[in-house]
């Protein structure tokens, strides 16, 4: 009954139906769960004298007068077809409403009438005014929009408010009784959660902001009382599936840390081990390495590949860029020098011949360890026994892409998925529950931490003359510069226009430019000859922002930075954390900016730790932006916000980790209503 489809509503046809699906709604249950986003408080009426500008506010009056005005099509120059007056009355004055295109209200707002009207006062003239407010003829008496705390609910064309609340109170009177609580009773009664029924009632029909608050504290705990059953039962699958075992050739390990010229840093040596471990384990290897820019992760990566590829696998590192593959390959190569492994790169701008080449090289395993960008998910490629996958710079990449590689394999290869965006780690224990969690907390020793300032517009001269003065003592600089849509003609001459402009003003230094749309080739050409010190100046989009190495490159300005998200912010910083020499960050900004762009280009001058960094970053962002659609598999939240809502996630985190482990596979009569529930939680 509760997946009726929403037609056995009245007033809901197909139309109607098509709309709710578009908000995720299908059957009357989703509707009972489509919670208000927040509620207006309109229990108490306003006289007319009281109102004030821009405080919403509720009122009775009676009409006094009417007048409706259509604007005929030959002399409108707005799109304003017609004009609805209405001057209302009370006790203590008088007050002007109107709203526009709204003809059919001259047959309802008549002269006489006693009507509620809600809304924001706004100035006219000397006088307050209402704009369009919602409006109620009082005669109809027990009213679900006025007199009491009036939900407000997300919407799409062609619902509005008072329709939204019409159909869920309908729904409420019908179905809420038969709502079977998926929240087991010990639990329940343990936070003296009020029962679903009267949940649903209070949290659409709130008797009080207490009781609205009490109903949506126990929808935030379900919420993520399944999303952590969820993470559970998966992790629990995932170690009943067989892995590969690959065997640790200690003589392997030894030769790469010979070929790396550095010691492992103390991380570094953790989180190997236990890759290493994992290998042995029976099921595959599941394991997301977090770690802030430039902290090494590619280099535990590489001993992870090592191992694989002698274990008689092949192994494939996945990275978002082109650049950055080659980055890679370079750096693997210098690792597994001495060891005969066959390492391929394959990314889309490679000669047809040459990609046969290496899907047949794949095919046949004559390629132990492969770099390459999104051109490793195409159809096209197979492997022979694929035994490892590494996905770098994760958060690039969507979940069904990540989801690809892996499916190349042997059955379940083993996986590495590696992010510099990290979070918290009860966060990412909750979010990302079913992978285990590595971190890597420190950088190598001896890295320099850049000088971030943030200077004005107005002081660009100066900023100019600090780049001089670097390119004199010999080093780099980057100009970083906001192109939103690579795609886009017009945005890209921008960046040409700033090239010609820095071109002008250093003209006794060499300027390049490198954006995304560049040709593969000219990519690299442009970064070898940065890498040769044959350009002193690059001008870049934020393609720049992933793990593009240049050392001597310490100087790096950013254009607008207000435009771009303080994670992308704290990675293009990475990028001058390389040298021995003082790195610097110059953002150079509008004067006047917005509250959340200033908070961000706060946050970045003044921290630098990359863990905090993302901290803020939710912060600001909230988690739903934050995690979009890339999140690792996880479900969307609705109404929980993990960040906020943290303490409630430890319980709900505990509560779900004892139901799985006293019963695996929810057998046990109490847990009925779970097992019941998790699809719709979770569809
Ligand atoms: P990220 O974590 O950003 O992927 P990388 O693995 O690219 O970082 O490493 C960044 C740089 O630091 C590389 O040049 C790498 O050679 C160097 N590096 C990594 N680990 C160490 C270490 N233990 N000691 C010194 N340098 C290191
Ligand atoms: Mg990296």
């Amino acid at each position: 009954m509760l997946n009726d489809p929403l037609r056995y509503l009245k007033g809901v046809g197909p139309q109607k139906a098509a709309a709710f699906e578009s908000l995720g709604v299908y059957t009357i249950k989703d509707l009972l769960y489509y919670f208000p986003f927040r509620y207006e408080d309109r229990r108490n009426l306003k006289k007319i004298r009281d109102l004030k500008e821009g405080e919403p506010s509720l009122m009775e009056a009676r009409v006094l007068s009417v007048n409706l005005k259509k604007i005929p099509p030959f002399v409108r120059k707005t799109k304003v077809k017609s004009i609805f007056k209405a001057l209302l009355e009370d006790s203590s004055g008088q007050i002007q409403c109107t709203w526009f295109n709204q003809h059919y209200l001259a047959d309802i707002i008549k002269k006489g009438e006693e009507i509620i009207v809600y809304g924001k006062p706004i100035r006219d003239g000397r006088y307050l005014a209402f704009n369009s407010p919602e409006y109620e003829l009082v005669e109809k008496e027990d009213s679900l929009n006025l007199g009491r705390i009036v939900s407000v609910y997300r919407l799409t064309p062609p619902f509005n408010q008072k329709f939204l609340r019409k159909v869920i109170a309908q729904a409420l009177a019908g179905y809420k009784q038969k709502v079977p609580d998926p929240i087991p009773y010990s639990i329940r009664k343990e936070y003296t959660f009020l029962n679903i029924a009267k949940s649903l009632e209070e949290i659409h029909h709130p008797s009080s902001f207490e009781d609205a608050e009490k109903a949506r504290e126990r929808f935030i705990f379900e919420e993520l009382f399944f999303s952590q059953l969820l993470v559970y039962l998966r992790k629990a699958k995932h170690r009943q599936e067989e892995g590969i075992p690959l065997k640790v050739d200690n003589e392997v390990v030894k030769k790469i840390r010979e070929n790396f010229s550095f010691e492992l840093t103390p991380s570094q040596e953790e989180v190997l081990s236990q890759i290493m471990s994992d290998f042995s384990k029976s099921y595959p290897m599941q394991r997301l390495l977090q770690g802030d820019v430039g902290c090494g992760k590619t280099v535990v990566a590489a001993f992870a590949m090592g191992i694989c590829a002698k274990s008689g696998f092949q192994a494939a590192l996945m990275v978002p860029t082109e650049v950055l593959a080659y980055q890679h390959k370079e750096t693997l190569d210098k690792m597994f020098s001495g060891l005969g492994f066959k390492i391929g790169v394959l990314t889309s701008s490679l000669e047809k011949k040459e990609i046969d080449r290496i899907h047949e090289a794949l095919a046949k395993g004559e390629i132990d360890i492969i770099v390459g960008t999104h051109s490793l998910i195409q159809e096209k490629v197979k492997f022979k026994k694929l035994g490892l996958v590494v996905i770098d710079e994760q958060h690039k990449f969507g979940v069904a892409q990540r989801a690809l590689l892996p499916k190349k394999g042997e059955p379940n290869p083993h996986c590495l998925v590696m992010s510099a965006t990290p979070i918290p780690r009860t966060l990412a224990l909750s979010l990302y529950g079913d992978l285990d969690l590595s971190v890597i907390k420190e950088l190598p020793r001896g890295r320099i931490s850049p000088e971030t300032k943030w200077v004005l517009e107005k002081k660009r001269k100066d900023v100019y003359k600090f780049m001089k003065d670097k390119l004199e003592e010999g080093r780099q600089v980057y100009v970083v510069y906001p192109v939103i849509e690579e795609s886009e003609i017009e945005d890209l001459k921008s960046l040409e226009e700033m090239h010609e402009k820095l071109a002008e003003s250093f003209s006794s230094y060499k300027v390049g430019v490198f954006h995304g749309q560049m040709k593969g080739e000219e990519k690299l050409k442009v970064i070898k000859k940065f890498r040769d010190k044959k350009i002193d100046i690059l001008v870049s989009t934020t393609v720049v922002e992933v793990g593009v190495n240049i050392e001597n490159a310490t100087t790096m300005v950013v254009e607008n930075p207000e435009r771009f998200g303080l994670a992308q912010l704290h990675q293009l910083r990475g990028r001058v954390r390389r040298s021995t020499h003082k790195p610097f960050f110059i953002l150079l900004s509008k004067g006047s900016l917005s509250e959340t762009a200033q908070s961000r280009l706060e946050a970045i001058s003044s921290i630098d730790d990359g863990f905090k960094i993302a901290e803020e970053d939710l912060k600001l962002r909230g988690p739903g932006d934050f995690f979009g659609s890339t999140q690792h598999g996880v479900p969307c939240l609705k109404i929980a916000n993990p960040l906020t809502d943290l303490e409630l996630l430890q319980h709900a985190r505990t509560h779900a980790f004892h139901v799985i482990k006293s019963d695996p596979h929810l057998e046990k009569p109490q847990n009925k209503c779970i097992r019941d529930n998790l699809d719709f939680w979770f569809k």
